[in-house]
């Protein structure tokens, strides 16, 4: 964790004068309240608060939340959260967003962002869906779903956000349900906290667009990671994700969370080694370009 922080402010101080324009019933409602009441859980200050979204019903995010916004180009929120955090390392850097915007044409940049271990905390509202388009099919949904774009059934296999991003490298790896505030809002709390990237898939129903995964087909599926899990163990998380996601069960809490050097600790070396250095010279580097 990074901002500073401030206190006392109540939830309902970080909710900004835009009311938020989800259909009723949206998951992300649920994800939003959590998100409130976890800031100020945090303390985190509005005024050292960025929440950085892509493009999407989930990624209105920013528009709610009584701290700095920006809503940027689709699947491009990460590299942008990025540049915020490296320009200013002390801002507390959030990212929300869907399963389309961030595994499907941002997909490209997640990899990147857990290798880095940029210190940012990415909350991925999974409905299976492209809601905002009015319902076509998502990286994360089922084989066989049916849209007005896949009348034959979508022949894709669901990507797995999960041992996605376990496999690059991410530091800080969880999953909760939008309908399981208490859970949520302790699990933001741990990611914001953590240093280094961390990332919570949340399964957040559309029940506009996605009449496969709606709240009744997951009442019986959510379930708490076992309590023998050993959450520093990589390959028993990896294992948890692709058995779980293959169950069909939604598993809450945290899979993976390890430490290593954050993208910003790792800059600040190389800088030192690149300024203790005699040889180094900027010119020959610009000289080395134009050659
Ligand atoms: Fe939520 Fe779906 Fe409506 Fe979008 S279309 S606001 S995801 S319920
Ligand atoms: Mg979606």
């Amino acid at each position: 964790m990074s901002g500073a922080t401030v206190e006392p402010l109540t939830w309902k101080d970080y909710k900004s004068q835009v009311v938020p324009t989800w259909c009723p019933g949206c998951g992300d409602y649920g994800v939003l309240n959590a998100g409130y009441r976890s800031f100020a859980n945090l303390g985190l200050d509005p005024d050292n608060t960025v929440v950085v979204s892509g493009i999407g019903c989930s990624s209105r995010f920013p528009y709610f939340v009584r701290a700095y916004g920006m809503h940027t180009a689709h699947g491009r929120a990460l590299p942008v959260a990025m540049g915020v955090k490296l320009a200013n390392p002390s801002l507390e850097v959030l990212v929300f967003g869907g399963d389309g915007d961030g595994f499907s044409i941002g997909g490209g940049h997640v990899p990147h962002i857990c290798r880095k271990n940029a210190d940012l905390t990415y909350v991925m509202m999974d409905n299976g869906i492209y809601g905002l388009t009015k319902g076509q099919i998502s990286p994360t949904s089922q084989t066989g779903m049916v849209t007005k774009t896949t009348p034959y059934g979508g022949p894709d296999m669901p990507l797995n956000p999960l041992a996605f991003v376990l496999t690059y490298g991410a530091t800080f790896v969880a999953q909760a349900f939008s309908s399981k505030p208490k859970v949520l809002e302790a699990l933001i709390s741990q990611a914001v906290k953590h240093k280094g990237f961390s990332f919570i898939n949340v399964i957040s129903p559309c029940p506009s667009f996605n009449n496969v995964n709606t709240f009744e087909y997951y009442k019986d599926k959510v379930d708490e990671i076992p309590s023998d899990h050993d959450s520093s163990d990589l390959a028993a998380a990896l294992k948890l994700a692709i058995d779980s996601k293959n169950s069909g069960r939604v598993m809450q809490g945290i899979f993976y969370q390890t430490e290593r050097p954050t993208l910003v600790e790792n800059l600040k070396s190389i800088r030192a080694k690149a300024k203790g250095s005699k040889d180094f010279d900027v010119n020959k580097v610009i000289d080395l370009y134009k050659a």
